[in-house]
């Protein structure tokens, strides 16, 4: 994988934050967790007075893609009362890290603003600046838009790394319905994903004997739940339900921070996705591969993998391979290899060891080939 200076950088850092925290192994962990949150329709014209007790009067950097920027530069400007300075970002890379760190020297605070990208990129370039981080997501497309992990290409892993959970989240929900379905249908993929990640949880705990909370482990099939208990609902993605959908996304940011770890939020579903990353760039979004991988994990787990995939279609999520553009190859590919990108993470493919043979029949019998 392509290595650029700030990946040094950050492994560096990584393995510092690493030997400085504390480790669920020895019986204890940190819990970091968002410290306010306003949700409601036309909170985006409250952000300045969200944000005036914790920004000072220093400059704010604004972390946003250029369609969101179009979209909600005029009401954040007009929101915001301090100086301020818009960052472009382009893709949710380490050069997009540099350059926000580049535009925050002498800033007060970060904000990412628009959907999965800028709040990843903005996350990460805070965290490395010791900066506090405020996350406005324009889309629920996925749940980084509360947890304490960014998801970044240009990195040593090909996975969600730790850094710190948003001081503040603000979601304008009128903002957010707006935001185009496929998002929000995406946002459900990554939430009923949260029931295989929760299983493969249970599972390492009882072969491996890793720390399992069940109290955080609750709050993320609580919110896979409010998916697949009542996608109908949830699928026409009116206000009410758009609001639950959010909400439903924070939880599960909060219950990583309470578990000190990815654990409750991402399991052979997330590595399924991740590999999927790898062999096919640019193929779907985060949230609608790890529903079409939480379709097969289902039936390896030996539960309702039917549930799961009418969920998805239910809110107009993918449940084959080919709406992804992702060939059947590719498929089998990373159902065999998936679980070598993160080998200490013992999921149900640890145990199953598919080959693939066994991976094709999983997808075919799912219909996800
Ligand atoms: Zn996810």
């Amino acid at each position: 994988m392509k290595r650029t200076g700030i990946d040094r950088e950050s492994t560096g850092a990584l393995k510092s934050v690493a030997r400085s925290s504390p480790n669920v192994d020895q019986g204890y962990h940190l819990m970091e967790l968002p410290t306010k949150i306003l949700i409601g329709q036309g909170v985006l014209a409250k952000l300045g007075d969200f944000m005036e007790e914790s920004s000072g009067s220093k400059k704010v950097v604004i972390a946003a893609g250029a369609n969101v920027a179009a979209k909600v530069k005029e009401a954040v400007d007009s929101a915001l009362k301090n100086e301020r300075t818009w960052v472009e970002v382009q893709a949710a890379d380490t050069k997009n890290v540099e350059s926000v760190i580049r535009a925050g020297a002498d800033s007060g605070c970060i904000v990412g603003v628009g959907g999965g990208k800028s709040v990843d990129v903005g996350k990460l370039a805070a965290f490395k600046m010791r900066l506090p981080f405020y996350s406005v997501p324009t889309s629920a497309s996925h749940d980084g838009i509360a947890s304490p992990f960014a998801s970044l290409k240009g990195l040593d892993r090909p996975y969600s790394i730790m850094a710190k959970p948003p001081v503040g989240i603000l979601a304008d929900i009128d903002v957010i319905a707006s935001a185009p379905r496929r998002l929000l249908a995406s946002g459900c993929g990554d939430l009923v994903s949260k029931l295989t990640a929760v299983n493969d949880w249970q599972l390492a705990h009882r072969v491996t004997g890793e720390y399992y909370g069940g109290y955080s482990a609750s709050l993320a099939l609580m919110s896979a739940d409010v998916v697949l208990g009542r996608s109908r609902m949830i699928g026409k993605f009116g206000l009410e339900s758009v609001r639950d959908l959010v909400e439903a996304l924070i939880s599960t940011g909060v219950a990583a921070g309470i578990a000190g770890s990815s654990r409750p939020c991402s399991g052979s579903e997330h590595l399924f996705s991740h590999y999927l990353d790898l062999v096919a760039p640019d193929s779907g979004l985060h949230g609608e591969k790890c529903g079409i991988g939480t379709i097969m994990m289902s039936k390896l787990q030996g539960i309702d993998w039917r549930r799961v995939r009418s969920a998805l279609k239910n809110v107009g999520a993918p449940v084959e391979a080919s709406q992804l553009g992702v060939d059947d190859s590719m498929v089998v590919e990373s159902l065999v290899k998936a679980s070598s990108i993160r080998p200490e993470r013992y999921t149900i493919l640890s145990r199953k060891k598919l080959n693939s043979r066994t991976a094709k029949t999983l997808a075919k019998s799912t219909g996800v080939i």
